[in-house]
């Protein structure tokens, strides 16, 4: 870490360093005697692993080109399930006690054979998520789902979890999450501080520590910035939405050109903090179990949560509203198939209410960002 930083860019920095080197926070944890447990995006229920005492850890891939990956996924799989299979593949996620998978969309189904067959030492605890969420008996459904991954938990990380562990973890992730939405807000009133890059870090870093830690950071970073005064942003201002907004190239390439963040709707992101697990009314629905089946329930304008799709096109343009935002930017996974149904519903309801709408290419193992800096570019210099 640099010399003299200010408390406040010392924790941002720390933050920095959790985001980009996930697997020494893998190691350290392996170190330390932690059993650790691997969640795949997005809405995987780690308050089961954490209320077990196990740690858990977000895969959300990272820039690879997969090499061994392609013997199961074909290279029209988005870039996220692929180098999450090559890191699985090439021992990458080695000491990973089992790996948490959901069935979100069709790439999960093949995702989930593949890995059984590529990654045989880290078991897998596949469950789904109903799909019409509007069927009476879809949320029993759901806690019938996690019961099971429960038990497998239990099984393959010989540990006990009980109902008054997960109601304790609840808090603790329903805290956290009001934590980041603190955050999100107080970070643009000082968007000088708060890159594109840095909002990035705060996000990711919470994918790879135990939520009531970083959520005590983030905590503390809110409260460093709130004792310096607002500053003004005279630049551009977009809200970015999508499953990520990786590799971080990107976000620089918004920097250099003057536009800041003032919110987000990526699944790596916001999309995670913004439905709180519900409190439940009746004595059946207050049990731990069926609030954090609840929570599912709850989501909304999410591609892989069904609704009427003009929704999520709605709730960004009131986000946009809300953050004085310029426009809107569509991080689309390349083929993300639920992620490509949506994008002519948010530009169609971007267009209405006057709003700019840029659709970027988002494949994590690009590293050639030269079509998307002229985007950026060309989207700034028409005054967006
Ligand atoms: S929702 Fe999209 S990004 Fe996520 S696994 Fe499915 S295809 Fe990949």
């Amino acid at each position: 870490m640099p010399d003299a930083m200010p408390e406040l860019e010392e924790m941002l920095f720390e933050l920095g360093e959790v985001a980009s080197h996930p697997r020494r926070m893998l190691r350290q944890y392996l170190a330390a005697g932690k059993k650790v447990v691997g969640c795949m995006p997005v809405y995987t229920p780690e308050e089961l692993a954490h209320a077990g005492g196990m740690t858990p850890m977000g895969l959300w891939g990272g820039q690879v080109t997969p090499s061994l990956a392609g013997k199961y996924n074909p290279v029209f799989t988005c870039s996220i399930m692929r180098s999450c299979l090559e890191y699985g593949m090439s021992g990458v996620y080695d000491g990973l006690g089992c790996v948490m998978m959901p069935m979100l969309c069709d790439t999960f189904r093949g995702m989930s054979a593949g890995w059984r067959a590529g990654v045989k030492a880290i078991p897998l605890v596949p469950f789904i998520h109903p799909q019409n969420r509007t069927d009476p008996g879809a949320p029993a459904f759901l806690t019938e789902e996690y019961r099971v991954v429960r038990a497998l938990l239990e099984k393959h990380m010989h540990c006990e979890i009980t109902d008054e562990a997960l109601e304790k973890s609840i808090e603790v992730y329903n805290a956290h999450s009001a934590a980041m939405r603190s955050f999100a807000s107080a970070a643009n009133e000082h968007l000088d501080v708060i890159t594109p890059a840095i909002r990035h870090h705060v996000f990711k870093s919470a994918l790879f520590m135990p939520k009531e830690e970083h959520a005590a950071r983030v905590l503390a970073i809110v409260r460093e910035l709130r004792k310096r005064p607002t500053h003004v942003w005279k630049g551009k201002k977009v809200i970015l939405t999508g499953i990520t907004a990786e590799p971080e190239a990107l976000l620089n390439v918004l920097a250099e050109n003057g536009v800041a963040v003032t919110g987000d709707d990526l699944a790596q992101e916001s999309r995670q903090y913004r439905t709180p697990i519900p409190e439940g009314g009746s004595p059946m629905e207050r049990l731990p179990m069926e609030r954090l089946a609840r929570q599912w329930f709850d989501r909304r304008g999410c591609s892989m949560a069904h609704e009427t799709r003009a929704a999520r096109g709605r709730m960004l343009t009131d986000m946009a509203k809300e953050t004085g935002a310029d426009g809107i930017v569509v991080c689309l996974m390349r083929f993300c198939d639920v992620e490509e149904y949506d994008y002519p519903m948010i530009a169609a309801e971007a267009e209405k209410a006057g709003l700019h709408c840029l659709c970027l290419d988002i494949d994590q193992s690009t590293r050639d960002n030269g079509q998307s800096r002229t985007k950026i570019q060309s989207f700034v210099e028409m005054g967006m």
